[in-house]
Order: structure tokens, then C-alpha cells, then sequence
């Protein structure tokens, strides 16, 4: 097998720098790169893309997570080592959240679209659960409505970790639409890049409005509102130790230019998943992580499931491919080492996931020739 030129990496953003700088442009002349501005522009950009009623931008989905979690424990008076219903296959942010909040994580298993499974959520319910957080892994929807239709049951708050999920649908609709909260990611390699930001989308306008306030360390109004305010703009009251967690105007510049782009960006990943698929779908000794048929996938990740996985990744990089791996079941973190939960499916796949470049500026010939490279390693 022909070693590429020049190495297919798991990731490449990619940005339209000129109306990126145009953007930014704006808020350097207004004098005006903090919060609002520009970050109120993506707010109702990113409700009328996802047709979700609330959107609170915000520098990271970390912050997005950690807000969820402390609003709906004060607002529904959780107490402490209440316990949230989650999955192992996650980036940390979802679980250190939890664990931020005061709450306790307790580890459901996953199903075959490594997604939390509604019949070991349903298992590990207890009096003291209080919410769950699904994971849209990859950008899939997995099996999010029975997960909900388990939760609203039992009484549950759902929070869905959507961010892998920006642009993806499921029966035509944003799937925010079936969650309390929906946290996105707008990191520089999730679907739609900036440097670092985020969104928090409340079903409930109260909470939307505690968002507001959380992020903005506690104080009751923000800047600029109140030096657009008149004569009284000094005057706020602080009631709560709140955080800094709002987003500026310079990443929702990048934001603003990265959503025009991202139905299109999403169609070029879907594109080169079904690629992977045609390629790698009979491939013995391999399989490839599913789609449900109902979820059109933002397709922020492409995923399979090898037997040997150190000699996959070991053979991809001498054929100069830097595949990824997500993720590390996060009860094998000595940080969760207390969390345990009967999750053996999550750790199979732990042993197994193999992220493969997924990124909009792969071309076909490299799709083809990573995908010749896994089958010949996996001979
Ligand atoms: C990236 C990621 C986060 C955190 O997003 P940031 O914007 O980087 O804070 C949370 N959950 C999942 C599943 C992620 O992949």
C-alpha cells in the first residue's frame, strides 16, 4: 500500500477566513467584542437554524453542561449526591458536570449505536434519581426517544449533550426538541468550528433567563444592556455566586460565518460516511457503528469497531492516517473510580472504537485509500 504524501489527520477545521475577518471586522471597529452584539446575533441565528425556543451562547458546552446541571438542581431543589443517570462514552465535560454540580453520575450501559440504552437507563433508576444525560454520540440520535419516553415516566429531567449533534435531525427536527436542555459545542473541531463557545438551549424561558444570569457571574443584567440602559446603568443587584461562562462577540463573529456553512459542511461528512460504509460494511472482523433510520447524523464522527486496536492504529500511522478513539469508557478515569457502574458493553466498545478521519476537506481518493488501508490491516 502507497504511503500518501502528506498525512490524513482525524480532524482539519476549516474556516472562510476572509468572512470570518469580515465578521470580526465589525466588532473591532464597533469597539465592541464582548457579550452582546454579536453573541445576541448567533442567539437567534441558532434558534431559527434549530427551531428551538431558548439559546444562551456561551464560551464552551462545558459550561453548558455545568449551567444545566446547577439551574435545574436549584430550580427543582436537588440536594446533594442526587443522582444523574449517564453514560461511560463521553468526552469528560458530560460527567465532570455532574460531579461540578454536586451530583453524583451513575453509569448506564450503551447499546449497539453506542448510545445510552433506555432498558439499562430504566434499570438504574432509583428514588434519588433526578435527570439524565444522553450523548448523542457522533452526531446520532441512537435511541433518544425511548430514552425520553423512559425519563418523562420516572419524572426525569433530560439534558442532551449535543455536541456532536449541530445540524443533525431526527423525523425532520432538530432533536433538542425532546430534551429540558440541550448543550452544543462550537470547539474549534466540532461541527461548527470557532475557537472555543457553545450554546445552552432551555425549553423553559425561566431557566433560560437563570442561564443568563449563572454565566454572567450572578449579576441581574449584562454590559450591554446597561450601558445601553440610560441613567441608572450602574445599578444591578448580584444574588447568586454565579460563574464567567458567557460567549464573546468574537467567537459568535465565527460562529455567525460557520453556520451559513454548516448544512453544507454536514452533507459533504454524510457524504463520506456513506463512502466508509459502502467500503467497510461487509469487511470481516470489523463493524461499523449504525445509524437509527429515523436520524439524518450530523456526522461528526465516523466510528468502528476493531479486534485489535493498538495494531490497527499502529499500521494506520505508517500509512500516514491518525485515526482517533472515542471514547475511553470514563469509568476507567481513577477520577470516576468511585462511580462504577455494570456498564459491559460500554467497556467492549471501549476496547474497540476506532474514530477514522472524518473532516470536510477529505477527498474521495483519501476516503478510498483509508479505507483500503482498514480492510488490508483487518485481513
Ligand atoms: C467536545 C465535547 C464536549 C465539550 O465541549 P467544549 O465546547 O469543548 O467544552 C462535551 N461533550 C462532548 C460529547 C464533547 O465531544
Amino acid at each position: 500500500m502507497d504511503k500518501q504524501a502528506e498525512a490524513i489527520q482525524l480532524f482539519q477545521p476549516t474556516f472562510r477566513v476572509d468572512e470570518c475577518l469580515d465578521e470580526i471586522r465589525e466588532c473591532l471597529e464597533m469597539g465592541w467584542t464582548g457579550l452582546g452584539f454579536k453573541t445576541l446575533e448567533i442567539e437567534s441565528a441558532w434558534r431559527d437554524f434549530t427551531g428551538l425556543p431558548n439559546a444562551h451562547f456561551v464560551n464552551s458546552a462545558t459550561a453548558a453542561l455545568h449551567l444545566s446541571l446547577e439551574i435545574a438542581r436549584d430550580v427543582h431543589g436537588w440536594l446533594a449526591g442526587d443522582e444523574v443517570i449517564t453514560t461511560p462514552l463521553t468526552f469528560v465535560s458530560t460527567n465532570h458536570a455532574i460531579v461540578r454540580a454536586g451530583l453524583s453520575p451513575v453509569f448506564a450501559d450503551v447499546d449497539e449505536y453506542m448510545c445510552l440504552s433506555p432498558i439499562s437507563v430504566l434499570e438504574k433508576i432509583t428514588p434519588r434519581t433526578r435527570a439524565v444525560i444522553f450523548v448523542g454520540l457522533g452526531g446520532s440520535t441512537g435511541q433518544l426517544e425511548q430514552v425520553v419516553d423512559v425519563c418523562r415516566a420516572a419524572g426525569l429531567f433530560v439534558i442532551l449533550d449535543a455536541a456532536h449533534m449541530s445540524g443533525t435531525r431526527l423525523r425532520g427536527r432538530d432533536p433538542g426538541h425532546l430534551a429540558d436542555v440541550t448543550c452544543h459545542s462550537f470547539q474549534a473541531v466540532k461541527n461548527l468550528p470557532t475557537a472555543d463557545s457553545g450554546m445552552v438551549c432551555f425549553a423553559e424561558s425561566e431557566l433560560d433567563g437563570l442561564a443568563r444570569k449563572y454565566s454572567w457571574l450572578g449579576i441581574s443584567r449584562d454590559t450591554y444592556s446597561r450601558s445601553h440602559g440610560g441613567t441608572y446603568a450602574w445599578m444591578y443587584d448580584v444574588d447568586y455566586f454565579g460563574d464567567k461562562y458567557h460567549g464573546n462577540s468574537v467567537m459568535a463573529a465565527l460562529a455567525l460565518v460557520g453556520l451559513r456553512y454548516l448544512e453544507a459542511d454536514n452533507e459533504k461528512r454524510r457524504h463520506i460516511a456513506e463512502t466508509y460504509e459502502t467500503l467497510l460494511g461487509s469487511v470481516e472482523n470489523l463493524q461499523v457503528v449504525p445509524t437509527p433510520p429515523d436520524c439524518l447524523s450530523s456526522r461528526h464522527l465516523f466510528q468502528i469497531l476493531v479486534n485489535d486496536r493498538v495494531s490497527m492504529i499502529r499500521g494506520l500511522h505508517q500509512a500516514g492516517i491518525f485515526p482517533g478513539v472515542h471514547y475511553r469508557a470514563n469509568t476507567d478515569y481513577s477520577v470516576y473510580a468511585e462511580f462504577q457502574g455494570d456498564t459491559p458493553l460500554a467497556q467492549q466498545a471501549s476496547e474497540r472504537l476506532l474514530s477514522l478521519p472524518m473532516h470536510v476537506r477529505l477527498t474521495d481518493d483519501q476516503v478510498q485509500y483509508i479505507s483500503h488501508v482498514v480492510t488490508e490491516l483487518t485481513a
